[in-house]
This record gives C-alpha cells, sequence and structure tokens, in this order.
C-alpha cells in the first residue's frame, strides 16, 4: 500500500467499466463490472482522509467512508465488511443503488477539480469481495432478550430495522405479502442495476442471523394486526407507498397505457419464471414507447424497454434536463443505451385509433406549440402517494394530509399508537433505499430503549 497522501494526483478517479451497449441492450445483467483488486485498492487510497469526512455527513446513515477505505487500501477486507455493516444494514445494495452524486460523492473534497473518490463502488466491491471470501455478520457474543418485534413490510426499511434488532439479541419476525423480501429492491429496481441473487444473498445471511420471514403473508388479510400487536413487544412497519400517480389527462385508460411498476414488476417475475399474480408480462417488443415522468422508476421503465427490444423508446418530461429528479448516473446509462429524451412537454391527451393508441398529445413548455409524439405504448411513471390500508387508519394511527404516517412524539419513529413504530417511504413518502435503511436503523434502536433492553 503507498502511503503517498498526494496520491490522488497521480491516480485519477476510475468507475468501474460498464458492459458493452450491445450486451446492455439485450441483456439484464448489472451494467457495472467488479474492480479488480489492484483497482480497488488504488480507488481506496484516492481518499486524503480530509479530517472533516463531507462524505460521512451527506450519507444519510453517516457510514464510516475514509474508515473502511482505509481498511480496503491496508487489504483488510474482513475489518472494512464489518466497519460497513456497522452502520449500513444492505451495503452491498446502497453502494449499487444510491445516487452517489448527489449524497457521499457529491460531497466528496476531491471534487475540486480531481473527481470524488469512487465511493459506492468501494462500498459494494468491499462487501461482494467480503462475502465471497466467507465473511458473515458475527453474532455470537448477542445475548437473547426474550423480546419480539413483528415488522410488516420486507423492503429496506423493515430489514433494516431487523438487522439492528437482531444484532441486540431481540427477535424479529418480518411479515411481507410478496414471496420473496426486498420489496422495491426485488420487486420493483431492475436486475441492470441491482441483480437479484444480491438479495437473495442477504436474505440467507439475515436467517443465519435469526431473523424469521414469514412470506406470502399480507396483513389485515391473511393474518390481522390485532393478532401481531398481541403476541409481540413492539410492531414496526415499512409498507412503502404504492399509490401510482397519473396526469389526469384524457387517453390514461386506453390499452396499451400501463403503470410503471405494472410493468417493471411483470418484467421481473417474467425474467425469473416466478408466478406473475397480479402482474403480467407486459412484452413492449416492437413497439415504439414513450415513458412519461423524469426520475429513477422512469429511466428503469425505459432501459428495460429497450431490453425487452422495443423499436423505439422515448422519455417525455415536462421541464429540462437540468430538473430531472432522478440520479444523473442512470439518465446517462439510459442515454448511452439508445434512448431518446424529449424535454420541455407537458402531456396533454393519449391518442388512440381503433387499433390500439397512436400516440402522446404534447405542449412544449417553453412556446406552447402542441404536437403529437408517436407511439405504440405509453408508460406512466409519474411516482407513487400513500396507501395506507384500512386497518392502519382504524387503529387510530395519525396520518397527515399527504396519508403518510406520522412519527415522533414521545420516541423516535414511534407513531400516535403506543408500540407502533414505522419508517422508510410510508413515513417519508416515495424517496430513497438508503433514507429507509436509515430510517429502520433509527426505529430498532427507538424500540430497543422502549423495551428497557
Ligand atoms: P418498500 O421497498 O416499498 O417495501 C415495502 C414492503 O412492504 C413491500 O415488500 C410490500 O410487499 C410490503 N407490504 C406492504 N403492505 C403489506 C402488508 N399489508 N402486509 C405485508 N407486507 C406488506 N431508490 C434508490 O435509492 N435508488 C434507486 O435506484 C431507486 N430506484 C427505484 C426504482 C423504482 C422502480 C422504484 C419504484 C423506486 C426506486 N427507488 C430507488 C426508491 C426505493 O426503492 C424506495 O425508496 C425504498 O424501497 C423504500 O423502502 P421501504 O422499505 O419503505 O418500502
Ligand atoms: Fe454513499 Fe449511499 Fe454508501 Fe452512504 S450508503 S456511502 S450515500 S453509497
Amino acid at each position: 500500500m503507498t502511503t503517498n497522501v498526494l496520491h490522488f494526483l497521480e491516480q485519477g478517479r476510475k468507475d468501474p467499466d460498464k458492459l458493452p451497449k450491445n450486451e446492455r441492450q439485450h441483456g439484464f445483467k448489472e451494467i457495472y463490472r467488479a474492480f479488480v483488486q489492484e483497482e480497488a485498492v488504488s480507488q481506496s487510497e484516492r481518499c486524503i482522509s480530509c479530517g472533516n469526512p463531507y462524505c460521512s455527513w451527506k450519507c444519510p446513515v453517516h457510514n464510516d467512508i475514509p474508515g473502511w477505505l482505509n481498511l480496503a487500501a491496508k487489504g483488510k477486507l474482513f475489518e472494512a465488511a464489518e466497519l460497513c455493516h456497522e452502520t449500513n444494514s444492505l451495503p452491498e445494495v446502497c453502494g449499487r443503488v444510491c445516487p452517489q452524486d448527489r449524497l457521499c460523492e457529491g460531497a466528496c473534497t476531491l471534487n475540486t477539480g480531481f473527481g470524488a473518490v469512487t465511493i459506492g463502488s468501494m462500498e459494494k466491491w468491499i462487501v461482494d469481495n467480503a462475502f465471497a471470501q466467507g465473511w458473515r455478520p458475527n453474532l455470537s457474543h448477542v445475548v437473547d432478550t426474550g423480546k419480539r418485534v413483528a415488522i410488516v413490510g420486507a423492503g429496506p426499511a423493515g430489514l433494516s430495522c431487523a438487522d439492528v434488532l437482531a444484532r441486540y439479541g431481540v427477535k424479529a419476525v418480518v411479515y411481507d405479502r410478496y414471496d420473496e423480501i426486498g420489496g422495491l429492491l426485488t420487486f420493483g429496481i431492475p436486475e441492470f442495476k441491482l441483480e437479484k441473487r444480491v438479495m437473495r444473498q442477504r436474505r440467507e445471511i439475515f436467517e443465519s442471523m435469526g431473523i424469521e420471514f414469514v412470506l406470502n403473508c399480507e396483513v389485515g388479510k391473511d393474518v390481522s394486526f390485532e393478532k401481531l400487536q398481541k403476541e409481540f413487544d413492539a410492531v414496526f412497519l415499512g409498507l412503502g407507498t404504492y399509490k401510482p400517480v397519473f396526469g389526469g389527462f384524457p387517453g390514461e385508460e386506453a390499452k396499451g397505457v400501463y403503470a410503471a411498476l405494472d410493468f417493471l414488476i411483470g418484467n421481473i417475475r417474467h425474467l425469473h419464471e416466478m408466478p406473475a399474480g397480479d402482474y403480467p408480462f407486459i412484452d413492449l417488443k416492437d413497439k415504439r414507447v414513450i415513458v412519461l415522468g423524469g426520475g429513477d422508476t422512469a429511466m428503469d421503465c425505459v432501459r428495460t424497454a429497450v431490453r425487452q427490444g422495443a423499436t423505439e423508446v422515448s422519455c417525455v418530461y415536462r421541464r429540462d434536463e437540468a430538473s430531472m429528479p432522478g440520479s444523473r448516473r442512470e439518465v446517462s446509462n439510459a442515454k448511452e443505451e439508445g434512448v431518446n429524451f424529449v424535454w420541455q412537454r407537458q402531456p396533454l391527451a393519449i391518442e388512440s385509433a381503433a387499433n390500439g393508441i397512436t400516440g402522446v398529445r404534447v405542449k412544449n413548455t417553453e412556446t406552447g406549440i402542441e404536437e403529437v409524439l408517436a407511439a405504440d405504448a405509453v408508460v406512466i411513471a409519474f411516482g407513487y402517494r400513500a396507501s395506507p390500508p384500512d386497518w392502519l387508519k382504524k387503529l387510530g394511527v395519525t396520518l397527515n394530509d399527504k396519508e403518510l404516517v406520522v412519527v415522533g412524539g414521545s420516541s423516535p419513529f414511534q407513531s400516535s399508537v403506543t408500540g407502533i413504530y414505522a419508517g422508510g417511504d410510508m413515513v417519508r413518502g416515495a424517496d430513497l433505499v438508503v433514507n429507509a435503511v436509515a430510517e429502520g436503523r433509527q426505529a430498532a434502536k427507538s424500540i430497543i430503549k422502549q423495551l428497557g433492553v
């Protein structure tokens, strides 16, 4: 290892190589190759340990980034993985899907002309490699407290809550209506950003830590919430937000118009030969596809349509490129894969003929000129609103005007009903994986304090 603190002057930022364009356009594999050992060490050594790690402050879980980069640079892989897990329950996931340009890497001191340290790729590299070499979280010192907490929702919020509880000797039983854990990590984010094997491995690790999963079990339908309240010392809710937002313009109900998550989940279930259930496969092969919206979900839809073999894929967004809310990296990946971007177009109507839809009528938000953009299929990706189940309202849990669960008060992340905690999208609104992780972890600490563990 070099001890040269000026290494960043000799070694520039290098992102992991990407798969060639033609492989990306036809396959669903993750597009970033892993660093080889020398690249990982060299990129870690670029960190100057600036003494005021803005990266850690900007990271929602406050990872000790200089700490684990330093360990990785010294070849102490297992120690680095251990340190990663002290603050983050899903580091290999966040390393893949966080919009680092807006978070840790956006705050790196080396942005002053040298290029930020590749923090996300290093987090992924450390944890992937430590797992591959047999490292696992060590809970041998944990003493069983006899306390039990039910967690509803196996998304990042619920999983992170379970992770922290298990490390404090509290039994976590996680209920989910789906047949796999992960929430949107499994049934939302496509394979080319996060391969599903990553979540399968994570499930094995969590199970080996004593976390129990009760899948295919919808709380409120297959098991009552009252039963959970009776049988457990506390309950954490991480149900996410699933009510799709529509534009409210004519033609949205037409055949050939799809909601983003229906399209993405149908594709994931089809690829993995899982029973389709409520998400039949939507095949956009040989179609001209327009995706309306400009966030991460829209990018996932356009890139999925490209891989399905759509003849033409366009993202139509009402503002300019700089105002797009999603990760810059994913917009640039979409462009590389052949997606066409049409900015500053407000959709007015989806137009149809006897054979199906023909296009989207839009208005140029700068000039006011209207035009019809031709399309055979339209995917609506305007985001998601809160979808609290009726039983939650009946319990008397206070919701705000956006139907999000109100938490805080006497104990962090506790709802208005004692013993019911909540976190993630159902509290903050549709947001980021790492914020759901942060809230699940904080809620677990709050539960532990309340239980007197
Ligand atoms: P979820 O992940 O939604 O998990 C909620 C879980 O609760 C689900 O598994 C659901 O089945 C379960 N559930 C709900 N009701 C019940 C019930 N009654 N009984 C049992 N189980 C129930 N964020 C990023 O940081 N980077 C990205 O690249 C990114 N891409 C995204 C792409 C898409 C297509 C979408 C939709 C979101 C994306 N996000 C991304 C956002 C991110 O996925 C979410 O912010 C995050 O998953 C929220 O976590 P959560 O645990 O609150 O909810
Ligand atoms: Fe960056 Fe996300 Fe990792 Fe934090 S969790 S260091 S924001 S990639």
